[in-house]
């Protein structure tokens, strides 16, 4: 347990610092040290500290107060506070706590007890540590699809709503682009589901790499099924990519146990003209692209379809209404 070996002291005496100082790099800790809850705060902005021991009385800002700002605020981790006062009757030890201190000590504290509860510390920010990263790693994996590393259906139905409120605010136009490997059954009945699977890898690959990277991205829709979010991208902008991404795939085999496998997919895009104003569902937004998705494959596959909703939706002004508005 190597870690969270960073110990803010926060003392306005300098004699006191100075000896728990000595005491606690005996004990293999790196310190800091800060006059006051105030300047406390200015170091951990700084300099995360893990570990914070703290006096109660002190000028400008106290330790009670210092405890109720550290729990306040967003900091990388958790902030283990202990309390290290004079102070000892039972109505300060419960203030002390419950202003947000983990533990309670009164001076003069024997170096083998700080150790001790030092030791104690270090245990509990490595299980919420632990925590955290599971949790975090949780988080993640619910919005992703194992096979191909892609965001998953969950995390587009989560997100697209969003993305589409924010577009509509601004008037900036979001297109999408659904894609979906031609005849794939074939590949699977002639290489194996395993190879499949593979194929799968190497075409989500192939979307990935052809994004707009922190801006636009992917999900795996169905089985072999994918669809594209492009943010600030009207739908003709959007056409360009599928038909790079098209030729991409059909120009490059795919390298596998079994020999190079050639694919094609067909591309459905939606979205709206640039400059056009327009307030469209996720449900018609989804459906156009399936549709123009729909027309790729009934016109012969390995080809893009464009599903531009502006111009059904943007009547032009009527000459009439023209002049009633100049
Ligand atoms: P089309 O050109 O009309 O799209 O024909 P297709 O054969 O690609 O379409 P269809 O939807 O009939 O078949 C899709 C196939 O994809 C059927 C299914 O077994 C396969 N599939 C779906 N998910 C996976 C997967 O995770 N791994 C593998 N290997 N195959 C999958
Ligand atoms: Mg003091
Ligand atoms: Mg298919
Ligand atoms: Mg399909």
């Amino acid at each position: 347990m190597e870690a969270f070996r960073q110990v803010l002291i926060v003392e306005d005496s300098p004699t006191q610092a100075l000896r728990l100082q000595a005491v606690l790099e005996s004990l293999g800790y790196g310190v800091h040290h800060a006059a006051n809850g105030q300047k406390a705060l200015e170091v951990l902005e700084k300099t995360f500290c893990p570990v914070v021991i703290t006096d109660w009385v002190m000028p400008e800002m106290d330790g009670l107060t210092f405890c109720r700002a550290v729990r306040s605020r967003p900091y990388p981790g958790y902030v283990y506070v202990i309390l290290l006062t004079a102070r000892d009757t039972l109505n300060d030890i419960v203030a002390g706590l419950e202003a947000g201190a983990d533990d309670y000590l009164v001076k003069p504290v024997h170096p083998s007890e700080l150790a001790a509860r030092l030791k104690t510390a270090r245990r509990i920010l490595q299980l919420e540590a632990t925590l955290k990263k599971r949790t975090e790693e949780v988080a993640r994996l619910s919005v992703t699809d194992p096979l191909t590393q892609l965001y998953n259906r969950r995390y587009f139905n989560e997100q697209l709503p969003k993305l589409l409120q924010a577009g509509r605010r601004h008037q900036r136009p979001v297109s999408l682009i659904m894609t979906d490997i031609d005849h794939f059954k074939k590949i699977n009945d002639t290489y194996g589901h395993q190879t499949g699977d593979h194929v799968l890898q190497a075409f989500a690959a192939q979307i990935q790499g052809s994004l707009r990277a922190g801006l636009d991205w992917a999900a795996r829709f169905g089985g072999e099924e994918f669809i594209v979010v492009l943010p600030e991208t009207d739908v003709e902008r959007a056409g360009i990519v599928a038909e790079r991404l098209r030729l991409l795939v059909a120009q490059t085999a795919v390298p596998s146990a079994k020999g190079p496998v050639r694919i094609t997919a067909s591309f459905g895009v939606s979205g709206t003209a640039s400059g056009a104003e327009w307030e469209i569902s996720m449900e018609v937004l989804v459906a156009a692209a399936d549709a123009a998705l729909y027309r790729a494959k009934e016109n012969g596959r390995n080809r893009t379809e464009i599903e531009n909703l502006s111009l059904s939706v943007q009547e032009p002004a009527s000459p009439m209404m023209a002049s009633m508005m100049s």
